[in-house]
């Protein structure tokens, strides 16, 4: 068997009512807290902000709330974070939303206790001391996109147009909790993306070189529970019992990215991400994934056929060639089941502009770790298959 080292270091707090557990939790890490969210833009969300304020506040806790998290958070809306944590001598960073929110968490604990911005300490710059930053408490709301269990902080920086992340192993939080019924308020569009986004963690980490055994099983497992449940999840937005399968395939395709990574898709969605930042990070990868699929498939026979199979149990007669060749239409019409059928024109993405997006799709090192490894040349004809 293939060798492998598996790290995880979050607790993980998983079921239906466990926010309620979140004030002991917090306590034991100090008495001083930040919670960092989206602002409350529907009551939905007010009411899901003021139920956590008062669980934390009636337990004697001191709390300060930054709303400020944009979706696909920016260098400016961490240091504001960062500005609230320092002023106030925070103890303890909250994380409370989707990815946004608990990256942006991460990010403030690095921030608010080292010199310059979070932008300074991305996977290839600085290294944060682990003595100084703030423990950091994960509430997941989406899934989703495995932040809870990740050591990854993805930030956006639109002067440079660009987004990276800050990835370390001494970022994982702390702890977790994953409660399926703070999901049910998710819109349709928003758990289309996040769910497909769990799709792409486990299908990716299956086909990275780092993956193994411990990874694969789990990658499977998600794939699974997301071709089953996600269709009808985004038609019963309120039912607990699909939210819960996905939550939990977003733990396990989390824990997959943290111990193997992602490849290709994720590489060119993060350019589209920080090049045109109203693009949700699932959209973009929805929009990539028939391409990537296509120009990929032959490379990893076996992988593309299992993933087939699975979108379709009708292929289990083909052999794996024909069932793989067969995967870009399959994924194409899972796409279309959730609703994220779109191109990089409908998301209004310039035609004037492709050539650049193309580059910067060979900014991260992710495209390196595809089965097929894209040519410059390559990359933008995929860039151009996007477009249509
Ligand atoms: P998000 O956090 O940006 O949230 C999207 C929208 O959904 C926001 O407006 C938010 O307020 C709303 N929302 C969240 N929970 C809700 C709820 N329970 N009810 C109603 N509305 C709710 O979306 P996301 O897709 O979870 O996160 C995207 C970010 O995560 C991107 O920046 C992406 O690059 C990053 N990401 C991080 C990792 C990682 O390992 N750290 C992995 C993948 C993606």
């Amino acid at each position: 068997m293939k060798s492998f080292t598996y790290h995880q270091t979050t607790k993980i707090i998983f079921g239906k009512g466990k926010i309620e557990e979140l004030p002991e939790i917090a306590k034991a890490f100090g008495k001083k807290v930040l919670l960092v969210s989206t602002p409350a833009t529907t009551p939905a969300l007010e009411a899901q902000y003021d139920r956590v304020k008062k669980l934390l506040s009636d337990k004697g806790l001191e709390l300060f709330h930054f709303d400020g998290v944009v979706p696909n958070p920016t260098v400016d809306s961490i240091s504001a974070g960062a500005k609230m944590a320092r002023e106030a001598g925070v103890e303890l960073v909250i994380g409370l939303g989707g990815g946004s929110s608990m990256d942006s968490a991460k990010a403030i604990s690095v921030e608010a206790t080292h010199p310059g911005s979070s932008w300074d300490y991305l996977f290839y710059k600085n290294q944060p001391d682990p003595e100084k930053l703030l423990p950091v408490i994960a509430v997941s709301t989406t899934s989703g996109t495995g932040s809870q269990v990740t050591q990854v902080a993805v930030i956006t920086n639109p002067e440079l147009r660009d987004k990276s992340a800050l990835y370390n192993n001494i970022l994982y939080p702390q702890v977790c909790i994953v409660d399926p019924e703070l999901m049910v308020s998710v819109s349709k569009f928003v758990t289309a993306c996040t769910g497909f986004d769990v799709f792409c963690h486990a299908f990716e980490s299956l086909i990275h070189p780092a993956n193994s055994a411990y990874v694969n099983m789990m990658a499977m497992q998600a794939i699974g529970l997301v071709v089953e449940n996600l269709p009808r999840l985004v038609n019963n937005l309120e039912t607990v019992r699909l939210r819960e399968k996905m939550a939990w395939a977003d733990i396990l395709a989390g824990l997959c990215i943290a111990n193997a990574g992602v490849t290709l898709p994720h590489g060119m969605g993060m350019a589209i991400g920080g090049m045109y930042p109203h693009v949700a990070h699932g959209e973009a990868l929805a929009i990539i994934y028939p391409a990537f699929a296509e120009f990929t498939q032959s490379s990893e026979v076996n992988k593309f056929a299992q993933l087939a199979r699975i979108l379709n149990p009708k292929l289990n007669r083909l052999s794996d060639e024909d069932a793989a060749a067969q995967s870009p239409f399959e994924i194409t019409k899972f796409i279309e089941k959730i609703g994220l059928n779109k191109s990089l024109k409908d998301v209004m993405v310039p035609e004037n502009e492709l050539e650049k997006l193309a580059e910067q799709c060979m900014v991260l090192p992710d495209y390196k770790n595809n089965p097929r490894v894209a040519s410059k040349e390559e990359m933008l004809e995929l860039v151009i298959k996007c477009t249509h």
